[in-house]
């Protein structure tokens, strides 16, 4: 389940012969297997909410609804994907830091829980409601809840939630409007983590906050919704979550809270999508220049812009290939010097060579600059 490659060679092999290559494939199996070794070790008050962000994949969500879990969406095309599952009400939450009315009117339209960022959103909420409808507020910490970490961008400005010290005021506000309740809290603190003291720290700082909030206005909470940001290994000497000591340390937490009878929300997206997925392209051609070998693929940052993004590449072997590793530099095909896949020890790579990239499940194609140089779009292969 940990493994880096969600398919052997020999899949690859034959994934790449029947779809053509460059394509995504994604594996019904690790997925189900991912999600159930979760669920395995998460106290029963604690929800599953997939981030369809991370892979909104018509397949990975019927897999991930029939095994019981919710949906965090941020978009009314996510929305509408989720809406298509045919799911009861209650299973739905909607983020995002700029709700247009139209999405907010889909939103109640489903029955969805929205993750209100502001007094603006519980307003619009509220013009746009006719009758009672509970909300979650997501609050931005006064304190650097993960430092260091550019995706949560620390304790400074933020686009996302509302400014802890200004829940006070928000409040007041709040108690005036006619329809809208606020029934829950929701913080995001956390990217690509896979030491659980470290998420144990992080969502024991959330459930704090929560306390002092129930506490000072006395919020009684349905819902405490962590967020994402469980990690998954990227290389083999990446160590995966410690799962049993993560569903432990939640255990505790809700011990250790025991004011908050509500349900815990976590809302993963990379942890449930990532391992599932593998990349496949095919080397275009060769090219030595000043001393580094160049291998151009089929596809790059069009298809992947993660090692764009973050600087870390995606694992990444050369199928049916054995033999001494010597460094390549891996570009795509976009007339760009930004298209890079990475710098790996490969055995020598020959035109018409196949590559696997691994843990591409999520932030893969979605997140990819599809449109730029209009190469067409690779097929998504679901294997069950
Ligand atoms: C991106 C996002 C997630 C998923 O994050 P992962 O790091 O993929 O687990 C969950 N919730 C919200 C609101 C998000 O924006």
């Amino acid at each position: 389940m940990t493994a880096l490659f969600a398919f052997d060679d020999a899949t690859c092999q034959r994934l790449a012969e029947a779809h053509g290559t460059p394509c995504f494939a994604y594996s019904g199996a690790v997925a189900t297997a991912g999600f159930r070794a979760l669920r395995a070790v998460l106290p029963s008050r604690v929800r599953i909410a997939y981030a369809v962000k991370a892979n909104p994949h018509a397949d990975l969500l019927r897999c991930f609804a029939g095994l019981g879990a919710s949906f965090d969406c941020a978009s009314i095309g996510e929305l509408e994907r989720v809406e298509a599952l045919g799911l009861p009400a209650g299973r739905t939450f909607f983020a995002g830091p700029g709700k247009r009315a139209s999405e907010l009117q889909k939103a109640l339209s489903m029955g969805v829980r929205v993750q209100a960022e502001g007094f603006e959103d519980l307003a619009r909420l509220d013009a746009l409601a006719t009758r009672e409808t509970a909300v979650n507020l997501r609050v931005h910490p006064a304190f650097d809840i993960d430092e260091g970490n550019r995706i949560i961008g620390g304790s400074g400005p933020s686009a996302f939630g509302v400014d802890e010290e200004a829940v006070p005021a928000l409040l007041e506000k709040a108690a005036r409007l006619a329809h809208v309740r606020i029934k829950g809290l929701h913080v995001f603190a956390a990217s690509n983590q896979r030491d659980a003291a470290k998420l144990r720290a992080i969502h024991g700082a959330v459930l704090d906050l929560a306390k002092r909030l129930h506490e000072a206005h006395g919020l009684a909470f349905e819902q405490i919704d962590l967020g994402g940001g469980l990690g998954v290994p990227y290389a083999p000497d990446e160590a995966p979550l410690d799962l049993a000591a993560f569903g432990q340390n939640l255990s505790d937490l809700l011990a250790r809270h025991a004011w908050f009878e509500g349900e815990l929300i976590l809302e993963p997206g990379r942890f449930l999508a990532g391992p599932c997925g593998v990349y496949l392209a095919r080397v275009v051609r060769l090219k030595e220049s000043r001393g580094t070998r160049f291998a151009i693929l089929e596809g790059g940052i069009n298809h992947l812009i993660r090692p764009l993004l973050t600087g870390e590449p995606f694992p990444a072997k050369a199928v049916g290939r054995a033999g001494e590793a010597v460094p390549h530099t891996l570009a795509g095909p976009l007339c760009t010097s930004l298209d890079r896949l990475g710098e790996v020890r490969l055995p020598a790579l020959t035109a018409g060579d196949l590559l696997a990239f691994g843990t591409t499940g999520a932030y893969g194609l979605n997140e990819g600059m599809t449109h730029f140089l209009s190469h067409p779009v690779p097929p998504e292969v679901w294997v069950d």
